[in-house]
């Protein structure tokens, strides 16, 4: 079928990226599912800092490449041999498939799935190849999912089942930025009743990990410390629930630390903030993807003498059909305003100009939708 989606063409074009124009969005022909694939009619996707980090070079994926990973739609047809899942039936798409008999997978989200991975680096879906094309070439999937379109096809093992009454901007934001920052929070650094929670960096993932941490808050009795250069992240973090704010120097000065605490900026600095603002017996989960080439300063004596841990978390270390029905039952109580986390609502159109935003650090989740 004919599809429209957006393309990114070319990697480390010039900024701003509304002039050089390296996403291009125009008809591509997609394939029918195959056995264990869904067709999906996307209604709402999430733009995160993984897809800048596609665009800007800085996580290097083959082009072209249809992007997009954040994404919420409904089922429109089912592969060959059937689906426990409807035509239908609202989907919340995560960026990494679980074949569910690897190695990786048999560790319960700590380290990701062999073949899921495989397939993410090479650009195709987990059950092999591409069923993206533009005039007979293959075009490249986005980890499993190329969201940035009216349709995608998608093994099922990518999809999550959600009901009817989470909208799909909400769906779709559950799919990343929740299920990464929440998960590196509930279980990376695994905070205990008193501890104090610390989120380095306030991009949509790092503020979801200011969410969560703030629906424990009753429970649990912590505080919930938010950092970020940008004054404008910290007065959002205070609304939604950061009971301290600073800026990585007033961190310093006055050497706030936590025991619990998750970088979330993707950039070294943050890191060694997130590493030196951990307190004793504390765990740093970082979940930032910064550039493969970056080194970090960090003392090794402060983790011995202070018995600290740093930790990396992909995907917030989830089992997302686990992981994310707990969101949902958050969500529905009233605990984790999810939409919170939407700071605008753009069309597929709108994509150079958005990726231009977003490496700004304007705003938390601008979604795109698709009526
Ligand atoms: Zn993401
Ligand atoms: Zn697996």
């Amino acid at each position: 079928m004919r599809i429209r989606g957006a393309v990114l063409e070319r990697i480390g074009d010039s900024t701003p990226f509304a002039d050089s124009k390296p996403i291009v969005v125009e008809d591509l022909d997609l394939g029918e599912p195959g056995p264990g694939e869904l067709l999906v009619r996307i209604e709402a996707a999430g733009l995160c800092h993984s897809d800048l980090s596609v665009v800007d070079g800085n996580r290097v994926r083959p082009v072209p490449m249809l992007l997009g990973h954040e994404a919420a739609g409904r089922v429109e047809r089912v592969g060959p041999g059937g689906s426990d899942l409807a035509v239908g039936q609202r989907v919340i798409m995560t960026f990494l498939p679980r074949c569910g008999q690897c190695a990786g997978c048999a560790t319960d989200g700590r380290t990701p799935c062999v073949p899921g991975s495989v397939a993410n680096n090479a650009g195709e879906l987990l059950g092999g190849g591409r069923r993206l094309a533009r005039g007979g070439v293959p075009v490249h999937h986005h980890l499993g999912v190329s969201g940035f379109a009216t349709h995608a096809v998608v093994d099922r093992r990518s999809v999550v089942p959600v009901d009817d009454d989470v909208p799909p901007e909400v769906a779709a934001v559950l799919g990343c930025a929740v299920l990464t920052g929440g998960g590196a929070l509930l279980n990376s650094a695994r905070p205990r009743a008193g501890d104090r929670i610390m989120v380095v960096g306030l991009g949509g993932v790092g503020m979801a990990a200011v969410l969560v941490a703030a629906s424990l808050r009753e429970e649990l009795g912590c505080a919930v410390i938010a950092v970020d250069t940008l004054p404008e992240k910290l007065a959002l973090a205070t609304e939604l629930g950061a009971t301290e704010v600073y800026t990585p120097a007033e961190l310093a000065e006055r050497g706030v630390q936590a025991e619990a605490v998750v970088e979330a900026a993707g950039n070294i600095r943050a890191f060694e903030t997130a590493v030196a603002a951990t307190a004793a017996g504390g765990t740093t989960v970082t979940v930032g993807l910064p550039n493969p080439e970056a080194r970090a300063s960090i003392s090794p004596l402060a983790l011995v003498a202070g018995g600290r841990s740093i930790v990396g978390s992909y995907l917030g270390s989830a089992v997302p059909s686990r992981d994310i029905p707990e969101y949902v039952r958050m969500w529905r109580s009233g605990r984790l305003p999810v939409e919170r986390l939407v700071s605008a609502r753009i069309g597929l159109d709108d994509i150079n100009h958005a990726m231009d935003e977003l490496a700004a650090g304007h705003g938390l989740r601008q979604v795109i939708v698709f009526d």
